[in-house]
C-alpha cells in the first residue's frame, strides 16, 4: 500500500503500488511468452465460440503489463464476441482484464467503471473466481484513491470468498494485499500474518517466485520496525529465491533494499556492494525506474562515507534517462543529493544552481500536480455526473424492461385467450353445422316418411275403397240369386209338406236357415261397406227421436221380451247422419235385448258432456262379455255364441265402432258376466272436427 508520507524515508515504498501490480499480473498469471505462443497458436484453430473467448481473455491478461494497446484490443474483441454469443462469464471477464489494464495504464476512472461491470454480471452469474478477483481490484481502486477503510473491506470480503471456495490464487494475491495495508499502517505483526497465508500457499505449490517476493515483504516489515537483523535475514533468504528462478528485478529490488538496511546498520562497505549491485542488475534489465531508486540509494551509501564525487558520478548519470522521469519524485530526490553533495564538496555555487532548478521543476511539479488534481476533480465530477445520469437511465430502463415485461405476459395471456376463444368459437361452429345438418337430414327424413306415408295412406285408401267396391258389388250381386233361392225354397217347402216328406221337412228348415243366415252376412256386409262412404250427409238430429223410431220398429220384440227402453235423462240433439245414428243405437239396443237371459230385459240409455264430447252409454243386464272378448267383439264377422243359441252375423259391433270412428269417436264396452254390458262411445260436438278425425279414419 501506498501512503505518500512515508515515501521519502522508505524509498522502495512507493514501488509499493507498481510491484504491486506487477505482482498481480505477472506472478499470479504465470504466463511466459512460451504460454503466449501456445495460445495465439491455439486462436488460430478456434471458431466464434465461448472457447475462443476464454482464450482472448487469456492473451489479453498475459499482454497487461507488456503491451496495454495488445492487450486492451483482446479484451475488446473478447468482449464484443461473448456479448455475440450471449455468454456471460466471458464478457465479465473481459470487462474484468479491461479493468485491469485501465489500472497499469493509470486511468483509473475507466478502470472502476468496466470493473463495476465485471462485478455486476459476477454477482448475478456467481462466478466466484472472477468475483474474487474483481473484488480485488475494487479494492485496489479504492486504496488507490485513498479509500483505505472501504479497500480494506472489500478485500477482507474478497479473501473471505477466496477461502470459502479453496481458491488458492484468491487467498495469495488478496493475503499479500491485505498483509500491505496493514504494514502501511504500522501493524507489522498483522502485516506478516497475512505474508504467511500466502507463503503458505507458496510453498504447497512450490511457487519460488511467489515465496522469494513474500520473504522481501516480511523483510521489509522487519526494516520498518527497525529490527535489522530479522530484516536482513528475510532479505537474504529472499534473495536466494529469487536467484533460483533467475529473477533478476526481484534480486535487484533486494539488493537495493539491502544496501539501505547495511546503511542504516552502518555497514557502509556491505551497503555500496548492495548498491551497486542493484543499480548494476537494473541498467541489466533496462529498468528506469528502478534505476532512478538504485540511484538514490547509492548516492545516500556514498553520502553517507563521505564520498561526494562518487555521489556526483552517479547522480549524474541518470541525467539522461527519459524524460518522462524527470519530474517523478525519485529524480527530484536524486536532485537533492546532488546539492547534498555539491554541499559536501563545498561546492556552494553549483549547489545553489541545482537547487534553484530542482525547485523550479518542483514548482511546476506542484503547479501540474496542482492542475492534475483539478482535473482529476473535473473528471470525478463528470464522472459522478455520468454515474447519476446512468442510475436514472438504468432505473428508467428497468422499469420499462418491467412494463414491457408486463405488457408481454399481458399480450401472452390475450394471444391465450383468443386462441381459447377462437377453439370455442370453432368448436361451437362445428356442434352447430353438424346439428344444422343433422337437423337438415331429419327433416329430409321426416319429409321422406311423410312422403312415403302419404303415398302409403293414398294406396290404402285406394285399395280400401276398391274393397268396398268389391264388398258392395259382390253383396249387391249376391241377393238377386239369394233371394231367388229363398223364395224357391218356400215354394218347395210346401209342396214337401204337401207330399208328408218328413225327413224332407227337416232339409227344407236347415236350407231356410243357412239362406236367412247367408242374407244376414250380405246385409251386414253390405251396410258396412256403405259405411266406407264417408260422404254421408250430416244434418241437425234429436237422438231422442232416433231412439223412439227404434223402439217403434221394434214393438212386437219389446213387447215380447217384456223390455224396458230407459233413458235417464233426455238425449241432445247432435249433427249427424240419421241412418247412421239410427243403426249404432239400434245394434246396440237390440245386443242388449238379444244377448239377455233376464225375464225383463232392461236397457238403460244415458249421455255425459263435456267441453268437445259427449259420452253416450247403453247398459242391458245381459248376459256379459268375458274381459279377454272386450275388444275382439269389434272385429268383423266376431262372434262370441254360435248361432244356433244366439242369431246373428258377427258385423253389429264392427259396425257401430266404424260409425262412431266415422264420426271422431271412440268405442269401448265395460262388462261382467253374469251381470251385464254397458257400451259407451264419444262423438264430438264440434262437427268440424269430427269431420276432420273421421277423414282420418
Ligand atoms: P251379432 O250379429 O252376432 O250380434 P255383433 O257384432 O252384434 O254380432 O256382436 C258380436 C258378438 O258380441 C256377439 O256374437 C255376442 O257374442 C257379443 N255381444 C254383442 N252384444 C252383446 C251384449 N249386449 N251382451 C253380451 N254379448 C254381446
Amino acid at each position: 500500500m501506498y501512503i505518500e508520507k512515508t515515501h521519502l524515508t522508505l524509498p522502495f515504498r512507493k514501488y509499493y503500488f507498481l510491484i504491486g501490480l506487477i505482482f498481480y499480473l505477472l506472478f499470479t498469471a504465470n504466463l511466459g511468452s512460451a504460454q503466449i505462443d501456445s495460445l495465439e497458436k491455439r486462436l488460430l484453430g478456434l471458431p466464434e465460440n465461448e472457447e475462443r473467448v476464454d482464450v482472448l481473455n487469456q492473451l489479453s491478461y498475459a499482454f497487461a503489463y507488456n503491451d496495454t494497446e495488445q492487450s486492451l484490443k483482446l479484451a475488446n474483441e473478447a468482449l464484443e464476441l461473448s456479448e455475440t454469443l450471449g455468454y456471460e462469464k466471458g464478457k465479465a471477464y473481459s470487462y474484468h482484464y479491461l479493468s485491469a489494464v485501465q489500472t497499469i495504464k493509470g486511468e483509473f476512472e475507466s478502470s472502476k467503471k468496466y470493473n463495476k461491470m465485471a462485478l455486476e454480471i459476477g454477482e448475478r452469474i456467481k462466478a466466484n473466481d472472477l468475483l474474487i478477483r474483481a473484488y480485488n481490484m475494487k479494492a485496489y481502486n479504492w486504496d488507490k484513491e485513498g479509500k483505505v477503510d472501504e479497500a480494506i473491506k472489500i478485500f477482507i470480503k474478497a479473501l473471505d470468498l477466496a477461502e470459502a471456495t479453496n481458491n488458492t490464487w484468491g487467498i495469495r494475491v488478496i493475503s499479500t494485499n491485505i498483509g500491505d495495508y496493514h504494514a502501511s499502517n504500522g501493524n507489522f505483526e498483522k502485516a506478516r500474518t497475512y505474508y504467511r497465508k500466502s507463503i503458505a500457499i507458496a510453498e504447497a505449490h512450490q511457487q519460488l517466485n511467489l515465496l522469494s517476493w513474500n520473504y522481501r515483504q516480511i523483510a521489509e516489515s522487519y526494516f520498518k520496525e527497525g529490527n535489522l537483523q530479522e530484516a536482513k535475514e528475510y532479505f537474504n533468504q529472499s534473495l536466494e529465491l529469487a536467484e533460483k528462478v533467475d529473477d533478476k528485478r526481484t534480486m535487484a529490488f533486494i539488493k537495493h533494499n539491502l544496501a539501505l538496511v547495511h546503511l542504516d546498520a552502518n555497514e557502509r562497505t556491505k551497503a555500496d556492494i548492495a548498491a551497486n549491485a542493484a543499480l548494476r542488475i537494473f541498467k541489466e534489465v533496462g529498468d528506469q525506474e528502478g534505476l532512478l531508486f538504485a540511484t538514490t540509494t547509492s548516492m545516500k551509501v556514498c553520502l553517507a562515507s563521505k564520498r561526494p564525487d562518487k555521489a556526483i558520478r552517479i547522480g549524474k548519470a541518470v541525467e539522461y534517462i527519459s524524460e518522462g522521469f524527470k519530474t517523478s519524485p525519485t529524480y527530484l530526490e536524486v536532485q537533492e543529493n546532488l546539492v547534498a553533495a555539491y554541499e559536501q564538496k563545498q561546492d556552494y555555487k553549483t549547489a545553489h544552481l541545482i537547487h534553484k532548478k530542482l525547485h523550479a521543476v518542483k514548482d511546476s511539479v506542484d503547479y501540474q500536480n496542482r492542475l492534475n488534481d483539478a482535473m482529476k476533480l473535473e473528471e470525478k465530477y463528470d464522472s459522478e455526473k455520468k454515474e447519476t445520469e446512468n442510475a436514472l437511465l438504468r432505473a428508467e430502463q428497468q422499469k420499462q424492461a418491467a412494463t414491457i415485461h408486463h405488457q408481454r405476459l399481458l399480450n401472452f395471456f390475450l394471444v391465450l385467450v383468443a386462441i381459447l376463444v377462437s377453439v370455442l368459437g370453432y368448436v361451437i361452429y362445428r356442434a352447430y353445422e353438424e346439428k344444422t345438418s343433422n337437423n337438415q337430414l331429419l327433416e329430409e327424413k321426416v319429409n321422406e316418411r311423410t312422403n312415403e306415408l302419404l303415398t302409403t295412406n293414398q294406396k290404402l285408401l285406394q285399395s280400401n275403397e276398391e274393397l268396398a267396391r268389391f264388398a258392395y258389388v259382390a253383396s249387391h250381386d249376391l241377393r238377386e240369386p239369394l233371394r231367388n233361392i229363398m223364395n224357391f225354397t218356400q215354394l218347395l217347402q210346401g209342396e214337401v209338406q204337401k207330399a208328408g216328406l218328413k225327413e224332407g221337412l227337416v232339409y227344407m228348415n236347415i236350407i231356410n236357415k243357412s239362406t236367412h243366415q247367408m242374407n244376414q252376412l250380405i246385409l251386414g256386409t253390405l251396410e258396412f261397406t256403405q259405411l266406407s262412404n264417408k260422404n254421408a250427409q250430416n244434418e241437425p238430429l234429436d237422438l231422442n227421436k232416433t231412439v223412439d223410431n227404434i223402439q217403434s220398429s221394434i214393438t212386437s220384440l219389446l213387447t215380447k221380451r217384456k223390455v224396458t227402453i230407459d233413458l235417464s235423462k233426455p238425449l241432445p240433439t247432435i249433427e249427424a247422419n240419421p241412418a247412421r245414428m239410427y243403426s249404432l243405437f239400434k245394434n246396440l239396443i237390440e245386443n242388449g235385448i238379444k244377448y239377455n237371459q233376464s225375464e225383463a230385459p232392461t236397457i238403460k240409455i244415458d249421455v255425459q258432456e263435456n267441453a268437445d264430447f259427449y259420452t253416450f252409454s247403453v247398459k242391458d243386464n245381459g248376459i256379459g262379455i268375458e274381459k279377454a272378448y272386450q275388444d275382439t267383439v269389434f272385429e268383423m264377422y266376431k262372434r262370441l255364441q254360435n248361432k244356433e243359441q244366439y242369431d246373428g252375423a258377427g258385423l253389429g259391433l264392427s259396425n257401430c265402432k266404424k260409425i262412431v270412428n266415422n264420426m271422431g269417436g271412440e268405442i269401448w264396452l265395460e262388462s261382467e258376466v253374469g251381470k251385464g254390458t254397458t257400451f259407451l262411445f264419444t262423438i264430438a260436438k264440434s262437427p268440424k272436427r269430427m269431420k276432420r278425425e273421421a277423414t282420418l279414419n
